[in-house]
């Protein structure tokens, strides 16, 4: 289906099960660490600029937001890997995450964002295995390529394929919420799923 990324309100924020959406429209769950660029590159796909959050302190809030993009949700999960949050908050993280993923069927397109300049952290690992583990399908974002040589790409792009042990054929998109680079075949991607 195409979606017009026009027609975009924000919905809710969920801070446990109970505010969790299940209406059966489709989800498009996007995850990241903490300054990876995931508010960046849901306003990138938008066009917007400021409509997903962009450089709140990191792991301020633990909690779900919903977008609704022509009816098709948006969900933006809690960052996550910033070091200075307290281990409540960690644990308040896992907690959420457990019980996101419980009903991960729900899941029509994961997008997981990663660094393209550094190799995927242990906590990536960890949320590609929510993924993995809800079934669904999913895909990785390596975000922030303008600040790649076009000769570091590919080598980057392996090292990531490799950390996350993404099959080939997998799908992996090089992307810059900076410049656009990605977001067609993003799009494309979401649609399908959707
Ligand atoms: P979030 O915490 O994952 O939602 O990250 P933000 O969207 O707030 O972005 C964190 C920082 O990275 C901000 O200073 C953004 O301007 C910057 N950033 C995000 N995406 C890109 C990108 O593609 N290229 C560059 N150069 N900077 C980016």
């Amino acid at each position: 289906m195409s979606i017009n990324t026009q027609k975009v309100n924000f919905i809710k924020s969920a801070a446990s099960r109970d505010d969790f959406i299940r209406d059966g429209r489709p989800c498009v769950v996007f995850a990241g660490r903490s300054n990876v660029g995931k508010s960046s590159v849901i306003n990138r796909l938008l066009n917007r600029k400021n409509f997903a959050r962009v450089g709140g302190t990191p792991g301020k809030t633990v909690q779900v937001n919903y977008f609704l993009v022509d009816g098709v949700y948006f969900v933006d999960l809690p960052g996550y890997g910033y070091a200075r949050v307290s281990g409540d908050e960690r644990r308040r993280w896992g907690e959420l995450m457990e019980d996101y993923f419980a009903e991960g069927e729900r899941i029509s397109l994961g997008v997981l964002i990663v660094d393209a300049r550094h190799s995927p952290t242990a906590d990536d690992v960890t949320m590609s295995d929510y993924f993995w583990n809800a079934g669904q399908p999913f895909c990785v974002v390596a975000n922030k390529s303008d600040k790649l040589k076009k000769s570091e790409i590919p080598q980057r792009l392996a090292d990531i394929r490799e950390t996350l042990h993404l099959p080939e054929g997998f799908p992996l998109i090089l992307f810059s919420a900076e410049k656009g680079e990605g977001r067609g075949e993003l799009l494309r991607l979401i649609e399908e799923h959707a």
